[in-house]
């Protein structure tokens, strides 16, 4: 990923934040199942990584235990990252299929991929404080994406976390519903697209496929150039 003065500084004040009591001890703490107990685990926040320059943000929802808590880059090293990565490939915005740790050279073209709360939570479940407290990384993130055109919501907590930080700009919307496949342009000329969330409940039960989150990749590309 390229240096930017911005995105730099920004992502040192991430990495350190300890705002959330409850999550700073939960990634501090986590445990390491015994297949993964003799890795470096990461612990901190996860900030994102992709193409500053790109049309698209991808959004999921916080770090996965095994995945990006553990690597330190978002997306990584977890089944969730691997069928997203293999996604993205297929449509054209990742360098290589795989995403297993932050050195293995994978690079994104056209969209930077974040979660709304930079720290695992228990349960995947964040406390509406954490996702006020975290909401100002995703402003901020979203005010250094100088090319954005369009926002994959990857679930639909992502959804509504985008439409709060649409509140918190002043350009609040109501009334668009979440559902795979759904898109709606937005009062500032940006688009939201929704899938479901690449998570095994979902890929090892057939509700998303790697072809449908594909065409929804494909239909991104083809629409926002
Ligand atoms: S979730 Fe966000 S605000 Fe809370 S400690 Fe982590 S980085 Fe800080």
């Amino acid at each position: 990923m390229k240096s930017n003065p911005g995105f730099d500084s920004l992502r040192a004040e991430i990495v350190r934040c300890r705002k959330c009591p409850r999550l700073v001890d939960y990634r501090e703490n986590v445990k390491a199942p015994p297949s993964l107990a003799d890795q470096e685990w990461w612990r901190k926040p996860v900030p994102g990584f992709g193409d500053l320059g790109g049309s698209l943000l991808i959004l999921g929802l916080a770090p996965a235990r095994t995945g990006a808590e553990r690597t330190g880059r978002i997306f990584t090293g977890d089944a969730s990252s691997r069928f997203l990565v293999s996604a993205l490939y297929e449509a054209g915005y990742a360098n290589r299929p795989v995403s297993e740790s932050r050195d293995d050279g994978l690079e994104y073209s056209g969209c930077y991929v974040t979660a709304v709360v930079k720290c695992v939570p228990p349960g995947d479940r964040p406390l509406p404080s954490e996702f006020h407290n975290c909401g100002a990384f995703l402003d901020a993130e979203v005010s250094l994406l100088p090319n954005l055109k369009g926002i994959l919501a990857l679930g639909s907590s992502a959804f509504k976390s985008y439409m709060d930080h649409m509140k918190r700009d002043g350009r609040g919307v109501r009334g668009l519903k979440f559902g795979h496949g759904a898109s709606y342009r937005l009062p500032d000329g940006l688009t939201i697209y929704a899938s479901y969330h690449p998570s095994p409940r979902n890929t090892n039960t057939g509700k998303l496929t790697k072809p449908m989150l594909v065409s929804v990749l494909k239909k991104i590309r083809k629409e926002l150039g």
